[in-house]
Formats: structure tokens, C-alpha cells, sequence
């Protein structure tokens, strides 16, 4: 795949899944923007070993974040990846509305106002790509958060898919399920770990290329006729 002269902005690439994807962008010839929240040396290291690619701090419980995280892409985007997520696990009967805010404003606000951004920055052909969660159709307990604001973020996704297609923009999410990152070991024992490894149709944990992969195919020319669909790359954890 051949992404020279495009540009792309990803949040959340210093680490993980986002990083994986700032990767095979960066390698497939894109320049890519990525944003971090607090780890500046990884940040750092990716834009050491990854050419092409710069790094804007931006937390996303912040609103103010949106404007340095699009100075770097004013002059035109091709790619837009809202990854960057947080998934903390709090049961509903100790719920503070102060949570509710910060984590709807991380996982849905703030995605859905780089959308914003994105939908007058974005040329023609352009491509959007928001990281949802298998979550949302498998519910956890402490999880109503994260399965509420991913659910909204899916919702924004369809919606977007609507309001774009008539400029060639394509808008999809991409549902990972238990993909190996400081995500999934800080919030699993390793018994779930094994649990999802066994009910996991290829019989193990995803790695964050696995979802990287499907992210490039989707941003990709040949996926010019996918819009407004979730794609679920779980490696079969439900099936
Ligand atoms: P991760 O390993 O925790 O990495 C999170 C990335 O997002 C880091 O680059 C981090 O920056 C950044 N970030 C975190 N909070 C932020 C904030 N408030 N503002 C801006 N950036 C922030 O997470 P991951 O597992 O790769 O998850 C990536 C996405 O996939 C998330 O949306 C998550 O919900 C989704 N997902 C993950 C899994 C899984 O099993 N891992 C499954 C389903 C869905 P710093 O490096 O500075 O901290």
C-alpha cells in the first residue's frame, strides 16, 4: 500500500495499538501526527525510529488539546484515527459524575470533535477510522463507561459515514478484542487473559499489528467501498 503525500493524524500512538498503527502508516509512506497524553519517552522513541512522523501532546479530558493537536495538519489531512481511549473500571453504584465527564469526554467528546475538525480539514477520498471495543456487545461488570462512551463513539462513527460519503470520505470503526498492550495487562488478572486466549476462535491474545493491519487496509485505496461499518478484528473472540 502506497500512502506517499498523505498525511495522517493518530491519537494515542505513542504505545500500543496506536502505535502499531502510527507504524505501518509511517512505513507505508504517510506522514503521520500522533498524539500522547503523559509518556513523552515513548513518544519520543517512535518518532526516533518511525520516519515521518512528529508527536503533539494533547489529553483528550482537555478540549483544549484539539487545537495544538491540528496545528501540525492545517495545511490539509488525508487520514484521520481516533484510537486513544481509557477503559477504567469502576462498578455503577460508586459512579461519580466527575468519572462519567472524564471518561465520556476522553473516549466520545473529544473524538467526536476531532470528527468535527477532521470533516472540513479532510480532502476529498479522505478516510476516518474510530477504535471502538468488543464491549459494547460483550458488557463487563465496572465496565458501564466504556461500554456507554464507546457505544456513543460508534454511533458518531455511523452518523459521519452519512454526513461524508458524498465527498468520498469513508468513516468506519474498528473493534479490536483482547489485544496484548499496557491496556489490557493493567486491567486483567492473568487468568482473564487465558480465559479470552480459549475463547478466542485463533487461539490467542491479538497483538497490536493485528489491529494495525485491518487500520491501513481500511485507510487504504482498495477500501474505498467499505463506509459506516464496524469492522470486529478479535481473532474470533466472539463469533
Ligand atoms: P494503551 O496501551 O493504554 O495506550 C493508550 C494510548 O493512548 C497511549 O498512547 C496513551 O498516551 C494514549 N492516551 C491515553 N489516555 C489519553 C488521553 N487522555 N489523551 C490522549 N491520549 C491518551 O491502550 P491500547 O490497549 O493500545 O488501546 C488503544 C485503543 O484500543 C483504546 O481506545 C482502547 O479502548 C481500544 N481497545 C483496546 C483493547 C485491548 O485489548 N488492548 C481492546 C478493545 C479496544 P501515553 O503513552 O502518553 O500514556
Amino acid at each position: 500500500m502506497d500512502l506517499n503525500g498523505r498525511t495522517a493524524l493518530v491519537t494515542g500512538g505513542s504505545r500500543g495499538i496506536g502505535r502499531a498503527i502510527v507504524r505501518r502508516l509511517a512505513e507505508a509512506g504517510a506522514r503521520v501526527v500522533f498524539t500522547y497524553r503523559d509518556d513523552r519517552a515513548a513518544a519520543d522513541e517512535v518518532v526516533g525510529r518511525f520516519e515521518g512522523t512528529v508527536a503533539v501532546r494533547a489529553d483528550q479530558a482537555d478540549l483544549a488539546s484539539l487545537e495544538p493537536m491540528f496545528a501540525p495538519v492545517r495545511d490539509g489531512l488525508d487520514i484521520l484515527v481516533n484510537n486513544a481511549g481509557i477503559g477504567p473500571a469502576t462498578p455503577i453504584a460508586e459512579l461519580t459524575a466527575e468519572e462519567f465527564d472524564r471518561v465520556m469526554t476522553v473516549n466520545a467528546k473529544f473524538p467526536l470533535l476531532a470528527m468535527r475538525e477532521a470533516a472540513t480539514l479532510l480532502r476529498d477520498g479522505g478516510r476516518i477510522v474510530n477504535i471502538s471495543t468488543l464491549n459494547t456487545v460483550l458488557p463487563a461488570p465496572g465496565l458501564a463507561l466504556y461500554c456507554g462512551s464507546k457505544a456513543a463513539l460508534e454511533q458518531f462513527t455511523a452518523v459521519a459515514a452519512r454526513e461524508l460519503g458524498a465527498r468520498g470520505i469513508t468513516v468506519n470503526t474498528v473493534t479490536p478484542g483482547a489485544t496484548d498492550t499496557d491496556m489490557l495487562r493493567g486491567a486483567n488478572p492473568a487468568e482473564t487473559l487465558a480465559q479470552a486466549t480459549t475463547l478466542t476462535a485463533l487461539g490467542r491474545l491479538g497483538q497490536p499489528e493485528d489491529i494495525a493491519a485491518v487500520v491501513a487496509y481500511l485507510v487504504g485505496p482498495d477500501a474505498q467501498w467499505i463506509t459506516g461499518q464496524n469492522i470486529r478484528a478479535t481473532g474470533g473472540l466472539l463469533v
